[in-house]
């Protein structure tokens, strides 16, 4: 019997594994054909200035909605993309498109984009980066580029390069996911930030865990010490918006303010031509 279960259990992974190839497979010409034909597009999250509430610049998240209503996270297809060779083409397109986005909002309102760890070690990625900026016309002021630590730690000295030279162009750089990673604080030492992102796995604990609080109190702590504003990611709730705008926390991003909306919705959140300012983005700033 032992036997005999043991053989079905080699069937058992042996179709599974047959799945799940063929459904690989299957999701990565999908993700082909979504790149060739456009189906992936940047939808938007503000970055709020949590110390007057308003709109600073909105975040580039790339949305994959597929005809079937179904939705693949971006974490995954993103991963897709790179193993499948197709994460150039595809961060590309969503750039250009976010660009010519990016260009119809006021002049202050930056752009934030994600960029992935096989991107940096491309020593084309300066010229791809710049060439798409002049097609579209956004000036390098207004992009922010948003990199994770593990994408520091795969290529590391290839990347500083290609980081050095974006930043001397004038496009800030984030380190994004703050907290997460490993040897936060060699990063650090080894290039100037623009701003440090507190990862929101911190940020969703500060107000029921004391030591998730503490974390969030030393990473805004090493924030001033070295002149890096910081925004806190995830914020979901007035009471923690509050608590982080006490704490000195520069910047936050979260469902409070809003999810990441498609293009068209972006300027219903801006200010109106001649009515002055925009809405603020909570109650927490009424007081
Ligand atoms: P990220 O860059 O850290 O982006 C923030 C993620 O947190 C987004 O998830 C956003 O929807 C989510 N988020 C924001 N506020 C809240 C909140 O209050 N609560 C919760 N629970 N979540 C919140 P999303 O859009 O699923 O993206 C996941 C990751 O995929 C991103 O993390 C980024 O690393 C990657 N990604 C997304 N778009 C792109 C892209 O165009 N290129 C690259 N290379 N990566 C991308
Ligand atoms: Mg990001
Ligand atoms: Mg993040
Ligand atoms: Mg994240």
């Amino acid at each position: 019997a032992a036997k005999k279960s043991g053989r079905n259990n080699v069937m058992a992974f042996a179709r599974s594994m047959g799945d799940g190839l063929s459904k690989r497979v299957e999701l990565e010409n999908a993700l082909l054909h979504a790149v060739r034909n456009d189906l992936i597009v940047p939808y938007y999250q503000p970055l709020v200035d949590l110390q007057s509430g308003k709109i600073l610049g909105f975040e580039a998240l790339a949305r994959w909605n597929q005809p079937s209503g179904e939705s693949v996270p971006p974490c995954e297809f993103i991963e897709i993309a790179e193993e499948a060779g197709l994460i150039t083409e595809l961060s590309e397109k969503v750039l250009r498109r976010a660009c010519r986005d990016a260009i119809s909002w006021p002049a202050d309102i930056r752009l934030a984009f994600n960029l992935s760890p096989t991107q940096l070690a491309d020593k084309l990625l300066g010229l791809r980066l710049m060439t798409i900026l002049d097609e579209v016309g956004l000036p390098t002021h207004r992009l922010e580029l948003e990199i994770t630590e593990s994408a520091l730690i795969q290529n590391s000295s290839a990347a500083e390069a290609v980081l050095s030279d974006l930043s001397e162009a004038g496009i800030r750089i984030a380190l994004d996911d703050f907290g997460t990673g490993y040897s936060s604080f060699a990063h650090l030492l080894r290039f100037k930030f623009d701003k440090i992102k507190i990862d929101r796995s911190f940020v969703h604990q500060m107000n029921s865990d004391e030591k998730h609080r503490r974390i969030v109190q030393s990473i805004l702590g090493l924030s001033r010490n070295l002149g890096i504003p910081a925004t806190a990611e995830g914020i979901e709730s007035d009471g923690q918006c509050h608590d982080l705008r006490n704490m000195g926390c520069d910047f936050g991003q979260g469902f409070l303010f809003s999810k990441a909306i498609p293009a068209r919705e972006v300027q219903s959140l801006l200010p109106q031509p001649g009515s002055g300012s925009a809405p603020l983005m909570t109650h927490a700033w009424d007081n």
